[in-house]
């Protein structure tokens, strides 16, 4: 079932556990991951972002492509669809398209035009409907050139955003997307507990969270984060299960080139991803 992430992070943040933004890239992607929300009994988030999107064909065959194939395998969980870090035109084209939840990331923008556009967007998307994230710009995460800490978010500038009725706030704290170097200095979860004091109950996001220790995600889940993203993750088991496969040369034996073969190992994986992930962030029965 399609619908805006309000609910589901609203439950999550009284039920202390948290939802999964699991972004997708094609078919078998989508497939994965609502086949194991809908086994697991968890709701979740599909991501996409705006290079995605265009992969795909467009916000638009992804909408449809995700509507009828939530319709059509039955799912009965609750799924929202997303726009992943959207620039303020690529959340007007996906509330056109008719995603059910987008993130406008006006994080590189000055306060008061991110503000701004924050504003107005909000507003569009609540008179449709559709839930919003927000995310405000951090400092730091860069010493010496080295990056060892991630980007850290001001409390105020975090209950700013906050205060204009956004569904979920993204706010840096220490959290860094891709590969986290090695000495990476960790969550700090004493600007978490400050942001969420500003903002009280409303559902807090951690990006980048393919590379966090689970203990750590958690805790930040504990201190009022709701949605979790994962997008590396599944794209490094993907291609490890996908490589194997050929190497093991089985693209070779029989039909094993048919693309419903040679995709199916990378597929399981993705789940296998998943399953783990859902039980990190405590969501299954959940939905
Ligand atoms: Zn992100």
């Amino acid at each position: 079932m399609i619908v805006s992430a309000k609910e589901m992070l609203e439950k999550a943040v009284e039920g202390h556990y948290g939802v999964g933004q699991f972004n997708i890239n094609n078919l078998e992607w989508t497939k994965a991951i609502l086949l194991t929300c809908e086994e697991l009994k968890s709701p979740a988030i599909l991501g996409v972002s705006e290079g995605a999107g265009k992969y795909m064909g467009g916000f638009k065959v992804v909408a449809a492509m995700v509507k009828a194939m939530d319709e059509s395998l039955g799912i009965t969980v609750p799924i929202a669809l997303h726009l992943d870090h959207g620039t303020y035109e690529g959340a007007k084209a996906c509330i056109e398209a008719g995603f059910s939840s987008i993130m406008f990331d006006g994080s590189s923008l000055p306060i008061d035009e991110n503000v701004a556009k924050a504003k107005e967007l909000v507003e569009i998307c609540h008179s449709k409907g559709i839930s919003i994230e927000c995310e405000v710009g951090g400092i730091g995460g860069e010493e010496d050139g080295v990056v060892s800490s991630g980007e850290c978010a001001d409390p105020e500038e975090a209950a700013q955003v906050a205060g204009l009725g956004v569904d979920m706030l993204a706010a840096g704290i220490g959290n860094i997307h891709g590969k986290y170097p090695d000495n990476w200095a960790g969550l700090q979860f004493d600007v978490l507990e400050k942001i969420q004091e500003k903002t009280g109950k409303l559902p807090l996001v951690l990006h980048g969270g393919s590379g966090i220790p689970d203990e750590q995600v958690k805790k930040a889940i504990g201190l009022g984060v709701a949605k979790v993203n994962v997008n590396t993750e599944c794209q490094l088991a993907f291609a490890a299960a996908t490589r194997k496969y050929i190497e093991e040369g089985k693209d070779l034996e029989g039909k094993g080139f048919d693309p419903r073969k040679l995709l199916a190992p990378g597929t399981e994986a993705i789940k296998d991803v998943v399953r783990d992930r859902i039980a990190c962030f405590g969501s299954a029965n959940k939905a």
